[in-house]
């Protein structure tokens, strides 16, 4: 079965979440932003062993630490999907706009796409392309554990933003309603800030989308 854990990282609070199997306590982390030394030990603690970083999408508090802790770790980079390319090529920028720590830029091991699968240990996660906060957005769902991995797409009580350079509203409430939503009412998310929800709740609550 699927476990996970979300810790929260850098100054946008953003939730990086280690995910294990827990037959094998293989790890993967999702969106390591920064506060590496914090992510590091707190695998250690749940004695899990980090073997891969796993993208939603490419902006700072997501992607930030990644290109570091790929090399501290030797691990592979999967995701997120091509269209947030010219995102991880302005990763440098980003950080200094943003007064985050130098982030440099790095090549995904393995790009995603929509209906594409993702391994750790035993588990197996579908990716679902999700385009609208980012052109490359893509998000994580367990249906062994009824948990869906977010990102910035949809947050308890409202969605990501469409202001960025070739964000659009019109496609991220799209991917919402078909690409979120049949996942299931009963399944919960964790989104890339604030507190988790379940796909029912938004459905019917969420001013944005219901
Ligand atoms: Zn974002
Ligand atoms: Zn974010």
């Amino acid at each position: 079965m699927l476990k996970y854990l979300t810790v929260p990282v850098t100054a946008f609070a953003q939730n990086c979440s280690i995910v294990w199997c827990d037959e094998t306590l293989d790890a993967a982390v999702i969106d390591p932003g920064g506060d590496l030394d914090r992510i590091e030990s707190e695998a250690r603690r749940l004695g899990v062993t980090l073997k891969a970083i796993w993208l939603t999408h490419a902006h700072i508090d997501h992607a930030g630490g990644t290109a570091e802790l790929a090399r501290r770790l030797a691990l592979p980079v999967i995701g997120p999907h091509p269209g947030d390319q010219f995102w991880i090529d302005g990763l440098p920028q980003q950080s200094q706009m943003f007064g985050f720590p130098p982030a440099g830029p790095f090549t995904p091991t393995r790009w995603l796409a929509d209906g594409d699968t993702v391994q750790i240990g035993n588990s197996t996660l579908n990716v679902r392309h999700c385009p609208g906060h980012t052109p490359g957005h893509v998000v994580f769902h367990s249906p062994e554990a009824k948990r869906a991995f977010v990102g910035d797409v949809l947050f308890a009580g409202s969605i990501g933003r469409t202001d960025f350079p070739q964000g659009n509203h019109a496609q991220l409430i799209s991917s919402i309603q078909q690409r979120l939503w049949p996942m299931g009412d009963d399944t919960v998310f964790i989104p890339g800030h604030g507190p988790e929800s379940t796909f029912g709740e938004e459905r019917r609550h969420n001013p944005y989308v219901r």
